[in-house]
């Protein structure tokens, strides 16, 4: 488990990064709130400690007065979420902390304390213009848990990016929330770079998404999707297979949902438990095979054996994917240099598949 050595902010940055390989993806899930691995199942007297170095580093570098411009070491920069990208090379960056909503599968509430912080929008195109004109970084990948969870904030860095006039494209691979987005806000998006939003809808069963506090109404979700694409920007949908509540029927439901609406891409998770989450902490028993908690392997079942939702999630890739109009529309988009990240996706799909 995890190592024993005193805890401080350093070493448990390094604990957390040690848990993939450079440049390593986790099946696509970086989101900060979404993060949750069996290094951060702490003590509560490693929390205690975690808790207030991180605050007070926070404090000293993070945010308000204090922000610096991050600038890279040098090096390749790896795109978190590089299998499908626009324009090379690719830097991830980030604009806000925290969510100010409390979906009971995701740990954010936990880190985030469901507070929403803010850079400054001057400094975070200070850091895109930098890396663009001094690194040659020609995308963007806004890793935010929601970059437009407050419109004039998300407004702000677009229209700083315009009126700088970068020559950029941007995404927001990490996911945002579908019901923040409008016309007006769309169209500067677009026009500052914006060419792909993913979105997570997680389940097709509005039941289910009640359960999960996830406060979204399922019905709305066509009409703004639509938006979206007539907004000129591609969409992609985040589901998760095997939430507490799901059968056999609110899973076909939720794969009937990903493959009847206008998603470009769909990624299908196997629900995990992520420590720091409302449901995790509900849990009475939490003796895990740790080693499966990586959204591809089924750490928990309720009603459902683990062979029926591996089963579900398979269906769910196939019934997605094996789409003449989703097949063109992949090889369309993709780029001879985008090959390698292809095959090194799958490897990790393998990596991950081969825990069982
Ligand atoms: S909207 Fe829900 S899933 Fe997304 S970051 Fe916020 S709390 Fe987490």
């Amino acid at each position: 488990m995890y190592n024993k050595e005193p805890l401080n902010f350093e070493n448990f940055s390094l604990r957390a990064l040690r848990l993939f390989r450079p440049g390593e993806s986790a099946g696509g899930m970086s989101g900060e709130g979404i993060f949750g691995m069996k290094e951060f199942s702490l003590t509560p007297e490693e929390k205690r400690i975690l808790l207030q170095v991180a605050r007070e580093e926070i404090k000293k570098n993070l945010m308000g007065a204090g922000e610096k411009t991050a600038l890279p070491a040098g090096g390749e920069i790896h795109a978190p979420h590089g299998a499908f990208v626009k324009k090379f090379p690719v830097a991830p960056i980030i604009t806000t902390r925290g969510c100010p909503f409390n979906c009971s599968f995701c740990a954010s509430k936990c880190m985030w304390m469901q507070k929403l912080r803010f850079r400054n929008p001057i400094r975070v195109v200070d850091e895109i213009e930098l890396l663009n004109k001094q690194y040659g970084v020609k995308e963007f990948h806004f890793e935010d848990d929601n970059f437009t969870a407050n419109k004039n904030h998300a407004m702000k860095v677009c229209q700083e990016i315009i009126r700088r006039n970068l020559d950029i494209v941007w995404a927001c691979p990490n996911g945002v929330r579908i019901d923040t987005l409008d016309e007006q806000l769309l169209r500067i998006m677009k026009k500052s770079g914006c060419y792909l939003l993913a979105f997570g809808i997680e389940t097709g069963s509005q039941e289910i998404a009640d359960n999960m506090n996830k406060h979204l109404d399922l019905s709305k979700v066509p009409e703004k999707l639509k938006m979206v694409r007539d907004a000129g920007i591609e969409t992609w949908g985040f589901f998760i297979i095997g939430l507490p509540g799901d059968n056999v029927k609110t899973i076909s439901k939720t794969i009937d949902f990903a493959v009847s609406n206008a998603f470009r891409r769909a990624q299908f998770c196997i629900f995990t438990p992520l420590p720091g989450s409302e449901i995790f902490s509900k849990m009475e028993n939490k003796d895990y095979d740790w080693d499966k908690f990586n959204f591809f392997n089924t750490a928990y079942c309720t009603s459902l054996q683990e062979k029926e939702i591996q089963e579900l999630h398979k269906k769910a890739f196939r019934k997605f994917y094996l789409r003449p109009s989703i097949i063109f529309g992949l090889i369309r988009n993709l780029k001879l240099r985008q090959v390698k990240w292809l095959l090194k996706r799958a490897a990790d799909y393998k990596f991950l598949k081969s825990k069982k």
